[in-house]
């Protein structure tokens, strides 16, 4: 691409010239982009639906304000937009391998009938004219956003729709989640030269641009004119983000993993000195943790990244995220992204889960270990760890176990629905983002719970190696999971993915028998789980009760070889009850709990420990 950007009117002109393969076994007929930007509009579907869910009433805060459904960055924004202040994507010619093809626009989807299919493993260039108008900041995108950024450039450019085994998604911009193939990006951006630029890829006339780009100790002279053009490359990644700003500031360093990634961040000059060391605290921090994501997430195989101030919460994008401040939580999260949505790609559109769930849970690891790691963060009170993020309401619940609290106000709502709903379809945005983060990440960390911690670790480096740059599906995760654990887990997605159905599971009754002891264990709820039934005797010592589900074929290693574990015959899920025999004296019991870790998301937790 080659844009020219008019810092005055905000708008763009550009060129695309884009070599699209046709990697499926089916003839193309036509094919489909996304124009992101025709959303900000007065009257477009993400208008009249933000609109329509600000109807629904999810309570009231603590000083009586009403709690809408809506996203409170989008509310009814879009009605109000004037003609300069909305955002449009106009392609003014298309063509293929030279021929001009026709054009019908669905707002923000982009149908191209074609004059000559594509054949199956074929390969065709597409010739694109296109101008845009940055719209003011109302969601992800934007000119002039609260934190005074000049242009947040995401979802900004004509994108062509991904083909898969389900055919074409040609999705409107409604509200939420991408879907988009890998390239080679290769984009060239003239802007006047006061602005700094921070994008994907890497800046291939670093030495001329300067900017804290350049090599050490290079002397930077900008060549004459108003303007000054970027040249970035971008290898294997599905999108291109930049944004700009003539105040930005720049610092960066390397990290301390093996490939020394380049991590930059760029961010708006305040002047506040406070702000100013969080920003380098970010920095410091990033180039800490690397080495710890890539032990346990997978190698990070681009030579830089970048956290960028803009945008309007925190988003992700390849190689960058957009970022409203310096919050460290925000940062990781976004930064985990890479991995989750940058590289194994899922289609967040149907299976928004697998990303926002699996990057909360990892996020929450990465925190984990930085801030039990360095005692020198300057966050020594630090704001706990949120699993509900930026996209969610204000009114949900932060706490350490944000995700677990989360799901469970998500159950007791009345407002679930199942995980396979698509992301655009929930009936609201609060059952939307629980099931996305909370029950997503719940799903993951659960999964320790189900197969041990360890396999779990080893599941999740096999999955990135096997499926990134794959858009792999729910099934294609349960397989390595099932392969990796050595146990049957498709059950698992099953119940927790495909129904709201729900874990609770009690104590009955203990009994002494015999000189021995009897617990009742009685099943509640309509979702089946192993049990870690833990008890605790009298003298301090303490013993796993382990009863595998019927539906595992299987068990899990004792995650702790400290303490002596008896495993129990598996428990067939029709079953309501099921008795544990202890060959000790009831006497000598002190207490009996189930799953003590509380890995496991039991709704109720009152019925699942008896003190004798
Ligand atoms: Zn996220």
């Amino acid at each position: 691409m080659n844009v020219k950007m008019d810092v005055e009117a905000n708008r763009l002109k550009g060129t695309q010239s884009l070599t699209y393969w046709n990697n499926s076994p089916d003839t193309l007929h036509k094919v489909f982009f996304y124009l992101y930007w025709n959303a900000f509009q007065p009257g477009s579907m993400m208008d009249v639906r933000s609109r329509a869910l600000g109807k629904t009433i999810l309570g009231y805060t603590a000083s009586g304000d009403t709690v809408r459904d809506w996203d409170r960055r989008v509310k009814d924004r879009i009605q109000h937009l004037t003609p300069e202040e909305i955002g449009y994507d106009s392609v003014l010619t298309i063509k293929m391998n030279g021929r001009p093809q026709k054009m019908i626009y669905h707002e923000t989807v982009l149908e191209v009938p074609l004059t000559h299919p594509i054949a199956p493993h074929a390969k065709v260039t597409f010739d694109l004219v296109f101008k845009c108008q940055v719209p003011l900041q109302i969601r992800r995108s934007g000119r002039d956003n609260a934190e005074g950024v000049r242009y947040s450039m995401s979802q900004w450019y004509p994108e062509i729709a991904v083909y898969d085994e389900n055919g074409w998604h040609p999705t409107p911009y409604i509200a939420r989640e991408f879907y988009s193939n890998w390239g080679n990006f290769d984009v060239k951006i003239t802007i006047d030269k006061d602005y700094m630029i921070g994008a994907t890829g890497y800046l291939q006339n670093a030495n001329e641009i300067g900017y804290g780009y350049q090599d050490n100790g290079t002397q930077v002279n900008h060549p004459g004119g108003d303007t000054l053009t970027w040249h970035f490359k971008a290898p294997k990644v599905i999108d291109f983000v930049w944004a700009a700003d003539p105040d930005y500031k720049h610092i960066s360093a390397v990290a301390d993993n093996e490939a020394h990634t380049v991590i930059n961040v760029i961010y708006k000059d305040t002047g506040n000195a406070k702000k100013t060391k969080k920003w380098h605290n970010l920095l410091k921090a990033a180039i800490r943790v690397l080495p710890f994501i890539e032990k346990h997430f997978g190698t990070y195989p681009y030579k830089q990244y970048s956290f960028i101030q803009g945008g309007d919460g925190g988003m992700e994008y390849p190689m960058a995220t957009l970022l409203k401040g310096p919050s460290l939580g925000t940062a990781f999260h976004e930064w985990m992204h890479s991995w989750y949505q940058m590289m194994l790609a899922s289609d967040e559109t149907k299976y928004p889960w697998m990303d926002e769930g699996f990057t909360t849970y990892a996020e929450g690891k990465v925190s984990h270990h930085y801030y039990t790691t360095y005692a020198d963060s300057i966050y020594k009170n630090r704001p706990k760890a949120r699993a509900n993020k930026m996209e969610d309401l204000a009114a949900l619940p932060k706490g350490e176990d944000g995700a677990y609290s989360g799901y469970y106000r998500l159950e007791r709502s009345g407002l679930a629905e199942p995980m396979t709903t698509f992301s655009d379809h929930y009936m609201t945005n609060y059952a939307y983002g629980q099931n996305a983060y909370s029950k997503g990440a719940v799903f993951m960390e659960q999964l320790s719970y189900i197969v041990g911690q360890k396999t779990l670790d080893r599941i999740l480096l096999t999955y990135y190696k096997k499926w990134r740059f794959k858009h792999p599906g729910p099934k294609d995760f349960i397989r390595v999971a099932e392969k990796v654990s050595g146990m049957h887990l498709d059950w698992y997605k099953e119940f927790w993915i495909n129904t709201t159905k729900f874990i609770d599971y009690g104590i009955d009754s203990i009994r002494a028998a015999d000189g021995k002891t009897s617990v009742i264990l009685h099943r509640h709820g309509q979702m089946p789980m192993p049990l870690d039934v833990v008890v605790t005797f009298k003298d301090g010592n303490k013993k796993i009760c382990y009863v595998p589900t019927y539906l595992m074929f299987g068990k899990k290693p004792n995650e702790n070889p400290d303490i002596e574990r008896t495993v129990y015959d598996a428990w067939p899920w029709t079953n309501p009850t099921y008795e544990i025999k202890i060959p000790v004296n009831k006497s000598q019991i002190k207490s009996v709990e189930i799953d003590p870790s509380q890995r496991m998301a039991d709704i109720n937790r009152e019925n699942n420990k008896v003190i004798l």
